[in-house]
């Protein structure tokens, strides 16, 4: 039966004891009853009236423990039970009656429920009170009455023992039940502490060892090659362009991603390895087996080859290339800050090279973090003082060989490295935030040269921007845009935007929305390097792409295999039925530039006119380049 106020013992233990309580005054009141029946019948009034007084103070105990009071309520039962079989031991055969054995049962239950005071003051009064009886007795002050034995007195005894082996039987299943109780919770202790010690030490989303193991590892690998004079090495993997699949297709994509990658990594990696993320994208290897540099050369392709190869999800095809930084021991330090700088450089280097490759640590040309930092300064200073410069690349039409304009390649003039290509500074500006400030100039500058061209008698050009992915979805690009119109007075069709297809992935409804309000204002837009990224027809025609650029990939493939060509032809067909033009880039000599007419493609852009010139350079060159035309034209 449930205890009635229960709630006043809300702590699950005091519920527990107050319930076993409850259960003990309810067989005791019980005892005393079938006790005091049986010495009614035998008309011992005194013995009598110690049973009935017995009960009324364990009821008294019941109220107490009824009403919240629990520690009142035991003290009241341990006293109650000392104090009713003292006196019938005293009323009746003294230290020999079997009201005795119920002593040591009070004790123990005292002993496990109480504090040692009153416990010690239940035993005194106990061991006094047999201590004055013997005493007594040995003086002859005090006569046992020796009432035989009959059923009463097996009854009395048979109740003892049943009380004691109930109450015996209780703690002990409780006792169990706690030490039960207390395993599953030092499990759970156990299998929590392990969780903790897990997720400190691992990435939560790939469960790769995070930065701290991998440095612990790390550590324990390179005492053991200092000991044993054995080489090791750190390689670092970036994913290439992960940014892009991040802010396009959301987060849950890039943790798609991401995990996917692991998975893949772990397979690469031998056993003996350690694997582990380092940060968004970064993963590293740390071996010490196969590290001289033409087994690390072939892990490294392995890596990159199984890193690119594409997944589906959601419907869509994802590709992520990356690009790997080398490091060894001994040869480029022997700390791990040291080899992560190393090849932390080195990866960078890959990246600027083309992406998609690996590198092995070089002293000689890396750019060790500190030196990253100082670049990502200076380029702020080369900005404010005028070291940027913007190229211009024309684009021809292939059936007519006009000029119909001109792509913007931004170059920095830097005054002692000279001038510094757009992949070198580029990435690093658009990780620091910089290529705000650096897009906004060349948009602005772009648009103002081919008006000043215009002043000095050149044609209208159709002027290519590049824009990164970095100012779509965090610029403000519209009103950069709007600046450079209404400086220059430029029509907003003169210009035309250069975005990578991975750019567009996905369809994330602000990113819709700016390039709609850039059309709206006139302004053309062109996917750049298509066929690298994800080609997915679906958003040219959703963003109203005005001209796609078949990427020099396809046009250096076409001399070497027929399905170059075929592709070439496709993405022509594709773009011509949806209005789109074809521009194609990288053509360097005059049968290319055939080719591609021949499969379809509208213009061309490469060294076979010109590559990307000076402001100066280009004007002079268009007009040789137009003279040329109309001597060829005049020609019979
Ligand atoms: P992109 O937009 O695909 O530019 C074409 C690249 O191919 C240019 O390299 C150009 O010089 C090069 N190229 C042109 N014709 C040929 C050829 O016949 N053969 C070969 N092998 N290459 C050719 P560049 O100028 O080094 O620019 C590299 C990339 O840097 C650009 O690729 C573009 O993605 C980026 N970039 C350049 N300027 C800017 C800019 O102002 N802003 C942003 N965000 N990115 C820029
Ligand atoms: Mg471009
Ligand atoms: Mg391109």
């Amino acid at each position: 039966m449930q205890l009635p106020n229960a709630f006043r013992y809300s702590d699950p233990l005091l519920a527990l004891q107050a319930r076993r309580l409850r259960q003990l005054i309810v067989l005791l009141i019980a005892s005393l009853l079938v006790a005091a029946l049986i010495n009614a019948t035998r008309v011992d009034w005194p013995v009598l009236l110690a049973f009935v007084g017995g009960q009324v103070a364990l009821l008294l105990s019941l109220y107490w423990l009824h009403t919240g009071h629990l520690k009142r309520s035991l003290l009241s039962v341990l006293w109650t039970m000392t104090v009713v079989c003292t006196v019938v031991i005293w009323l009746r055969t003294g230290i020999r009656d079997i009201a005795v054995l119920a002593y040591p049962c009070i004790l123990v239950l005292a002993a496990m429920t109480i504090s040692p005071r009153p416990l010690f003051a239940l035993g005194g009064v106990m061991l006094l009170s047999l201590g004055a009886l013997a005493w007594a007795e040995i003086h002859g002050w005090f006569v046992p009455i020796d009432q035989g034995v009959g059923l009463w007195s097996f009854i009395n005894r048979a109740m003892i023992l049943v009380i004691i082996a109930v109450c015996a039987r209780t703690v002990a299943r409780d006792l169990q039940a706690a030490v039960a109780r207390a395993e599953a919770e030092s499990e759970r202790a156990k299998d929590s502490a392990a969780r903790l010690a897990f997720l400190v030490q691992h990435d939560a989303l790939t469960g790769l060892p995070n930065r701290l193991l991998v440095q612990d590892r790390f550590g324990q690998a390179m005492a053991r090659a200092k000991r044993d004079d054995e080489p090791l090495a750190l390689m670092v993997i970036d994913l290439d362009d992960f940014r892009r699949v991040n802010d396009s297709l959301g987060h849950g994509v890039g943790d798609a991603v991401l995990q996917r990658m692991a998975e893949r990594l772990r397979v690469l990696a031998s056993d003996t390895d350690t694997l582990g993320r380092l940060g968004a994208d970064e993963f590293v290897v740390v071996s010490h087996e196969s590290v001289d540099a033409d087994s690390l050369a072939v892990f490294a392709q392995r890596v990159l080859e199984g890193l690119a190869e594409p997944f589906d999800r959601d419907g869509l095809r994802i590709a992520c290339g990356s690009s790997i930084g080398i490091a060894q021991f001994p040869r480029d330090g022997d700390s791990f800050e040291q080899l992560l700088n190393r090849a932390e450089a080195a990866m960078a280097r890959a990246k600027a090279e083309g992406r998609n490759a690996f590198r092995f640590a070089d002293p000689e040309v890396d750019l060790d973090v500190g030196e990253h930092l100082r670049l990502v300064s200076e380029l702020r200073t080369g900005l404010q003082r005028g070291e940027l410069e913007l190229h211009y690349q024309p684009i021809v039409q292939l059936a007519s060989g006009r000029v119909t304009g001109v792509e913007a390649l931004m170059r920095w003039r830097h005054p002692e490295r000279g001038l510094v290509p757009p992949s070198a500074f580029i990435p690093l500006a658009e990780r620091s935030g910089l290529i705000h400030a650096v897009g906004a100039w060349a948009l602005e500058e772009a648009v103002a040269q081919v008006r000043r061209w215009e002043a000095r008698g050149l044609p209208p050009l159709l002027v290519s921007v590049n824009v990164s992915p970095v100012q779509l979805v965090h610029g403000e690009l519209e009103q950069v845009v709007q600046r450079a119109l209404q400086a220059t007075a430029a029509p907003p069709q003169q210009l035309q935007l250069e975005i990578t297809e991975s750019s567009l992935m996905g369809d994330a409804e602000p990113l819709r929305a700016r390039l709609e309000r850039l059309r709206a204002m006139g302004v053309g837009l062109s996917i750049d390097d298509f066929g690298t990224g994800y080609s997915n027809l679906g958003y040219l025609q959703r963003f109203h792409v005005q001209s796609l650029k078949v990427d020099q990939s396809f046009v250096r493939g076409l001399g070497e295999a027929k399905q170059g060509e075929g592709i070439v032809r496709a993405i022509a067909q594709m773009a011509s039925s949806l209005g789109i033009r074809t521009v194609a880039e990288g053509i360097e000599d005059e049968p290319t530039a055939r080719r591609l007419q021949a499969l379809g493609c509208d213009s061309g852009q490469g060294y076979y006119w010109s590559g990307a010139l000076p402001s100066a350079a280009f004007m002079q060159w268009f007009v040789e380049h137009h003279a040329n035309r109309m001597v060829r034209a005049a020609a019979p």
